[in-house]
């Protein structure tokens, strides 16, 4: 059985006076039955895993440079993440590959930055509202997966997030068939490139507007092993909700 993980991604947002939502949080899951993560903005890296040190709660970073130092003014080196208290690091979001012209590429590299680091990446996968309306989906998720998940991965040192780009932040989701195919075709291709036990293993995770209305259901379909949730991660109480609907499950694996 593969162990559940509920990652938040806090984006550009937080303060120090934020932090007391992570007290909250492990206060209210003192001994989950779930991973729990989660993705501060980076100077809240280091703050937010000493408050969580002690607790189940994991830190990871947003993004990293692919090169391991050097010139590069305002970068992060997967290196100082861990160096900070990261073990994970989310890389590939699509607002990345929107933001800062990101491509498979270039996640790729961070990837294999990361994991030379120790750390775990969560590699975003996700289509567009015209990809899906082109019938293009299953396409756009297999390019980015051959194209962003370097080799060497193991069922510990990756995660993949599928997060279609239009459910982000949107309060759409896609049905719950739609997110099943995904997901089933994904863990297909891990199983078909690294074999089935790094396949089988690897945690995926459905992100966009996740919220804790919505989460049970979608924590029921097939190969959903948890979810990379944004805005209401932000809130413990939405957030431990989420957790809760999570850990309610039924296990997959
Ligand atoms: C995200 O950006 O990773 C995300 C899933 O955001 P939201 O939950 O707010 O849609």
């Amino acid at each position: 059985m593969r162990r559940k993980l509920a990652a938040g991604n806090w984006k550009m947002n937080g303060l120090k006076a934020n932090l007391s939502e992570i007290e909250a949080l492990a206060t209210a899951h003192p001994a989950p039955g779930s991973d729990i993560l989660l993705c501060p903005p980076a100077t809240l890296i280091a703050p937010m895993a000493q408050a969580a040190s002690g607790t189940a709660l994991a830190i990871g970073g947003q993004d990293c440079h692919a090169a391991a130092s050097g010139a590069h003014t305002g970068d992060i080196a997967a290196a100082m993440l861990a160096d900070a208290g990261a073990s994970h690091v989310i890389l590939g979001h699509s607002e990345r590959r929107a933001d800062h012209d990101e491509h498979n590429e270039d996640v790729r590299a961070k990837a294999n930055a990361a994991l030379a680091a120790g750390l775990t990446c969560v590699i975003c996968v996700g289509e567009s509202e015209a990809q899906r309306d082109a019938s293009n989906t299953l396409d756009i998720i297999g390019g980015q997966l051959s194209g962003s998940i370097p080799d060497g991965v193991t069922g510990h040192s990756l995660v993949v997030a599928y997060e279609p780009i239009w459910a982000i932040g949107t309060g759409r989701t896609p049905t719950l068939e739609q997110i099943g195919e995904v997901h089933d075709f994904i863990r297909m291709r891990l199983e078909r490139r690294f074999g089935t036990g790094v396949g089988r293993s690897t945690r995926l995770l459905y992100g966009g507007s996740v919220k804790p209305g919505n989460a049970a259901e979608i924590f029921a379909v097939s190969n959903v092993d948890g979810a990379l949730v944004g805005g209401a991660s932000l809130k413990a109480a939405d957030f431990s909700a989420i957790i809760t609907a999570l850990e309610a499950a039924p296990p997959q694996g």
